[in-house]
């Protein structure tokens, strides 16, 4: 009798937006969870709010002063998820299943004090297990949790995946699906390249990086909570509910792989300070300022000099806060001691990723004599320990793309 339920295994599935945007999605999510069941399998559901609800929210919200109103800020935006749980445990009835809808504050799950972008500092396992353990689903209200004094707090816009991963980490699930509208993780945009192809895994550490990057299938902050908790995550379709993609520890054969994709991000802009004094404290006047205004600099690149003449300072900020940044420098002109400011907003950041680059040397210049051979200028470099970037003009995306997607091995056959 045991053999039955040995193979037995604790699964999260979490549906996104799109998956349960419409009464029809939310009945075939309810198949997939069915699927799981009738597999001998636990489930724990995580649902995010029916697409579009949570913008609604947030535009009913913005008819007042937010920075006045976080606590309540909160309180609207959390209750998408309330509607969809509550949905899904209706659809699930008429299958013949039992859900159990739980919100944030039921289980609890204890988030930090910070509205709008609280932290999960902690969940009790113990009601989400005992649900599982009568042969029940608890259908878990994603984005929310419950601060120290009882509030509701939302853990930023996407949480529903960090949701997902910490439930995962808590109950120790064997796997975290995360259901979302792409069938997983590309070796690039396949948008813009044709022969882009889908990856079957990817370690924690290089879907941090394309996470960051802005590929938006997954909350960062998730790919992280995976990584910490060594959470087994599947990135895939429920529309096909095929396998996908799975996120897992680095194995020995990922570090044989030179690069495992290419990202881009078009959000950046490029501000450069010509003929600075070179002396000390240059670098914390500029950056002092734009870190009080809290405004994220990215890339930064600073010119020698010969002997202590004057040098030339680069760095980058999303497009959105170059106004705002340029003011800022103009502002600190004096202290600064610049001459003058040139700026660039159509450019895009470029990024190859890759485990393998950490033993293997000669990425670097690989990937700048692709762009060469296309006649691509590269304008600033940064580098880390698994990724490169470009900054090139926006217009030669889709070249430096399929030109270093080629180079590097990644097309499809
Ligand atoms: N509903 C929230 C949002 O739209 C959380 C989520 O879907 O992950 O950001
Ligand atoms: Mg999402």
């Amino acid at each position: 009798y045991t053999l039955r339920f040995s193979f037995m295994q604790k699964i999260v599935q979490k549906f996104g937006g799109t998956s349960v945007g419409t009464i029809d999605k939310i009945k075939h999510v309810c198949s997939l969870i069915n699927k799981e069941i009738k597999s001998g399998n636990q489930v724990a559901v995580v649902s995010s709010a029916m697409s579009g609800e949570t913008n609604k929210l947030v535009s009913l919200a913005e008819n007042f002063d937010i920075n006045k109103n976080k606590l309540e800020f909160d309180m609207i935006v959390s209750t998408g998820e309330q509607v969809s749980i509550a949905l899904i445990s209706m659809a699930l009835k008429e299958i013949g299943l039992k859900g159990v809808p739980l919100l944030g504050w039921q289980i609890p799950i204890t988030g930090s004090n910070d509205f709008t972008k609280a932290k999960i500092d902690n969940i009790d396992d113990s009601l989400v297990l005992d649900v599982m353990n009568k042969g029940e689903i608890p259908i878990i209200a994603g984005f929310q949790g419950v601060n120290s004094k009882n509030n509701i707090v939302t853990f930023g816009r996407g949480g529903s995946d960090t949701s997902a991963v910490a439930i995962a980490a808590a109950i120790r699930a064997d796997r975290c699906d995360i259901y979302t509208d792409v069938d997983g993780i590309y070796t690039s945009d396949p948008r813009i390249v044709e022969k882009a192809r889908k990856l079957n895994k990817i370690s924690y550490e290089e879907m941090l990086e394309f996470a960051s990057l802005g590929a938006k299938v997954l909350q960062t902050r998730s790919v992280e909570m995976a990584m910490r908790h060594e959470v087994l995550v599947q990135v895939l379709s429920s529309q096909t509910g095929e396998k996908g993609t799975f996120l897992t520890k680095e194995d020995k054969k990922m570090e044989n792989e030179l690069v495992s994709g290419i990202a881009y991000s078009k959000d950046e802009a490029n501000i450069t300070l010509i003929n600075i004094l070179d002396k000390p404290g240059v670098a914390t006047k500029i950056f002092s300022p734009l870190s009080e205004a809290n405004i994220n600099v990215d890339m930064i690149v600073q010119t020698g000099s010969e002997n202590g003449k004057n040098i030339n300072f680069t760095y980058t900020v999303s497009r959105k806060d170059l106004e705002q940044t340029i003011s800022i420098m103009e502002e600190n002109k004096l202290g600064i001691e610049f001459e003058r400011i040139i700026t660039n907003n159509s450019l895009a950041k470029v990024s190859i990723v890759g485990l393998g680059m950490r033993t293997h040397t000669g990425v670097a210049n690989k990937m700048f004599s692709s762009l060469a051979s296309e006649s691509i200028n590269i304008h600033v470099i940064s580098t880390s320990e698994i990724k490169i970037s470009v900054l090139i003009d926006e217009e030669y995306i889709e070249k430096a793309l399929n030109a270093l997607h080629s180079t590097f091995k990644l097309d499809k056959k």
